[in-house]
């Protein structure tokens, strides 16, 4: 046998839903002093860190398609975001937004999408990022729609229940190192 050049460590990933996890749902934020941070967020993101999981995000955004912002506004907001955190000593790995919505009126938006949650595409799309385990990654978020994605995606969902970020995030870690 020759040398091999080590993978990569393999991680699972912790995908979390944005608005009403990370920040406070306060509808459609686009701009950096629309952004309430979820008291705990940039420490529950740390943990993850450290804890050597990926950090998603995965968002449906059909602001876009309403016309209320476009996906300039998004990435910009997420580099932002991103900021924030790394003065935190916390980062997010990939962002992922849906910007679809089928009752939306700007064209090319304004459609059903695999990648709106529900449905799975965004996850997918993490999931399937090169050293991702995905029996080892789950979604948290803070609707049955961020639920119905992760089944779909065949991961477990969490359900933020608004209280305690950290803990949610730190017992569910915990119990998946445990079973590793
Ligand atoms: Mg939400």
């Amino acid at each position: 046998m020759g040398n091999s050049i080590p993978a990569e460590k393999k991680r699972g990933a912790i995908i979390f839903d944005r608005d009403g996890v990370l920040n406070v749902d306060v509808g459609y934020a686009y701009r950096p002093d629309q952004i309430i941070w979820i008291p705990g967020a940039m420490e529950a993101v740390r943990m993850v860190n450290e804890a050597g999981f990926y950090a998603f995000v995965a968002t449906n955004q059909s602001g876009v398609a309403r016309g209320y912002y476009t996906e300039d506004d998004v990435q910009k907001l997420h580099a932002w975001m991103n900021d924030q955190m790394d003065s935190q000593g916390a980062h997010i790995d990939a962002f992922e937004y849906s910007p679809y919505h089928p009752e939306g009126v700007v064209p090319g938006y304004a459609r059903q999408s695999e990648c709106r949650k529900p449905n799975p595409g965004m996850l997918n799309r993490l999931l399937s990022r090169p050293g991702v385990v995905r029996e080892a990654s789950f979604m948290i978020g803070d609707k049955t729609s961020d639920l119905e994605a992760a089944a779909a995606a065949g991961i477990d969902g969490v359900l933020f229940d608004g209280v305690d970020l950290v803990k949610t995030i730190t017992t569910r870690i915990y119990q998946q190192l445990g079973t590793s």
